[in-house]
């Protein structure tokens, strides 16, 4: 039987592993007694036998994606805010779930890419179109190279122990890279305790201390974190520009910092009558301890990272939904009059869009959310936000819309960042720019517009890249910002013209069912799309994402009766087509690929399917032709549109 083995690339060890998930012993007894039957009496029952464990094992092959590891974070916190440094202790118990036995793991660091000449530093100096905001002066020259000692970001691991043996360990840029004394065998548990010290950096991008708009600190990649390890293998990438990818698992962390902060981020607090600060039960009065510091514990559960942010400004309004979630507002006191006003006016609106994005795609699984001034922009994390504050009303909410939806998009949904951009910034756009018109009361037939015409703005400027460029890889960050949000977006607004809008809603829907909590990938996302409408996909995944294949058709010709259609574009589409006859009168048709084996529910006339192949397409109506229009929803991405 080892034939069996070798040709599907699995060791015994994942066999072994697959058997002990996946099989129940009687199911194994049973598969044995029929094999102990069989062999004596048919030889050809015999060989049956064999295509059968063949299969078995293969389904088990395919099914590698569905374990994943697990991290249990305990830490402990000293926040010295005169020099922005913290000691930290951290105890990690990693479970291993996958079938295999890790000699090695891997903690990000991030902070470290806030020192001059680190690879983020380098990057913003040779790229293009660096970020604004990570560059001063007319030469643009990086924020980065110029911080001083004191004003770096930093963190120091001083010791690390693995079951209470120390290991070794060495860091490289924001990886530490950890050689283990013992392995971790496939399906084991080992506690990592480690000690560091951390300094935040001046605010460069995302995380630090007194950013622009002066909140002290936002605390985002900030703790060591393990890196992720999946059926693909470990995913270290240095922190560049882009990250997000993390370990599924709960927190527990205690933030010792002076008495008049007043903190928000992942996680409940567990001691809101030691703390205050608008925490404490409603009425009740809290009196703070003698000593500077207050203890602020956290808890947190099943989520891949813990923010935090902290000011001894902050206003902190809660918001009571009626579901029991309970919204956390906090932001500058001394905001002006106009941009105070709508902090008040964001508060029902962000129970709008949380229960908006609950109703479109799944409940909001946990007991709190908090939007919280901070960062550089608008930022997603667990269970809260960081954004800018001073904004005019329709900024504010269209922020607030955009991160509140990537709870689900990366977060709940936690597909690979650095792989797929798309799948995080573009279904969020998808689904924030509905949210934004129908809550605002905009009757928009497509809210996606602004996407489309970016998408033909950088096909024209001749630097699009495929959509499986790693997102720190782009030549430019606006062929970077194209893709992720705006062509990622259309893929799915691109998906209702081709399977039919009620089922792109019923994907979203399954798809949050099938993966929340997990790690999904383009194709789970195409495997629910193609069960739910009956269509096959593969041609529009490979094509959108894989490749920079364009969409162009074109009436070629009218003669009478008959309409001659031309492909002229690589990618393939379905074709809807309206088609106004001598008399005035109208009527739709609807041509699907051959490659679908199907065709979208819809009240047009459907025709014949066409072939990838053939250049050309035609047809005879009843009724003598006056015109013929492609696509009216304009929801499909054809490149030129007069023809
Ligand atoms: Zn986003």
């Amino acid at each position: 039987m080892f034939f069996v083995f070798k040709n599907y690339k699995l060791t015994q060890n994942h066999f072994i592993y697959f058997i002990k998930k996946n099989i129940k012993p009687t199911l194994i007894s049973i598969f044995l007694k029929l094999f102990l039957y069989i062999v004596p009496h048919n030889i050809f029952f015999m060989k049956n036998i064999i295509i059968s464990i063949t299969l078995l094992i293969s389904f088990f092959a395919t099914a590698q994606s569905n374990w994943q590891q697990h991290a249990d974070y305990t830490m402990d916190i000293d926040v010295n805010i005169k020099n922005y440094q913290y000691k930290g202790k951290q105890k990690l118990i990693y479970t291993n779930n996958s079938p295999d036995e890790l000699k090695k793991v891997y903690y990000h660091l991030y902070f470290n890419a806030f020192q001059p000449n680190s690879q983020m530093d380098i990057r913003l100096q040779t790229i293009k179109d660096p970020d604004r905001r990570m560059v001063e002066g007319i030469g643009k020259t990086s924020r980065i190279a110029s911080l001083k000692p004191n004003e770096i970001g930093y963190i120091k691991v001083n010791s690390l122990k693995q079951n209470g043996q120390a290991v070794k360990y060495k860091t490289v840029g924001t990886i530490l890279e950890v050689t283990l004394n013992e392995p971790i065998k496939s399906g084991e548990k080992a506690t990592f305790k480690m000690d560091f010290e951390a300094q935040i950096p001046v605010q460069i991008r995302r995380s630090g201390r007194n950013s622009k708009e002066g909140v002290a600190l936002s605390m985002t990649q900030w703790y060591p974190k393990m890196a992720e390890y999946d059926f693909e293998g470990w995913h270290t990438p240095p922190y560049i520009g882009r990250e997000f990818y993390g370990v599924w698992g709960n927190f527990d962390v205690k933030i010792h910092i002076d008495k008049n902060y007043v903190l928000g981020g992942t996680g409940k607090v567990q001691n809101p009558q030691e703390v205050g600060h608008g925490y404490q039960e409603k009425g009740t009065k809290v009196t703070l301890p003698k000593g500077e510091k207050l203890t602020w514990h956290f808890k947190a559960e099943k989520v891949h990272d813990f923010t935090w942010a902290g000011d001894p400004n902050y206003k902190h309004d809660i918001y009571q939904m009626k579901n029991g979630t309970t919204l956390h507002f906090l932001y500058k006191n001394d905001l002006a009059p106009h941009f105070l006003e709508n902090w008040k006016k964001l508060q029902p609106k962000t129970a709008e869009l949380l229960n908006y994005f609950s109703e479109k795609i799944g409940q909001y699984p946990y007991k709190q959310y908090s939007v919280i001034q901070g960062g550089d922009g608008g930022m997603e994390y667990a269970q809260c936000t960081l954004i800018t504050g001073k904004r005019s009303w329709g900024s504010l909410f269209g922020v607030t819309a955009h991160e509140v939806a990537h709870t689900w998009f990366q977060f709940l949904l936690a597909t690979n960042e650095n792989k797929y951009p798309w799948m995080d910034e573009g279904f969020t756009t998808y689904i924030s720019n509905k949210a934004e018109t129908e809550l605002s009361g905009i009757n928009n037939t497509n809210p996606h517009k602004g996407s489309y015409k970016s998408y033909r703005y950088v096909v024209k400027m001749g630097v699009e890249e495929p959509l499986t460029t790693n997102a720190d890889r782009y030549d430019l960050n606006t062929a970077y910002g194209m893709a992720s949000y705006s062509k990622g977006n259309i893929f799915l607004s691109q998906l209702e013209y081709i399977i039919g809008k009620e089922n792109v809603a019923k994907t979203l829907k399954e798809y949050y069912k099938k993966f929340a909590f997990k790690h999904p990938t383009p194709n789970d996302f195409k495997r629910v799309a193609e069960k739910i409408s009956g269509i096959h996909l593969e041609w529009y995944l490979n094509e959108w994402t894989k490749t920079t294949h364009t969409i162009d058709y074109a009436v070629e010709k009218i003669e009478g009766n008959k309409i001659i259609l031309k492909r002229i574009g690589k990618m393939p589409m379905p074709i809807d087509l309206e088609v106004t006859y001598i008399d005035d009168t109208t009527e739709d048709f609807n041509i699907p690929l051959v490659m679908m084996r199907g065709h979208k529910p819809t009240t047009a006339k459907i025709l014949k399917a066409w072939g990838w192949a053939y250049p050309t397409y035609s047809f005879e109506t009843k009724k003598q032709v006056k015109s013929v229009k492609i696509d009216k929803s304009g929801l499909m991405a054809d490149m030129v549109l007069d023809n």
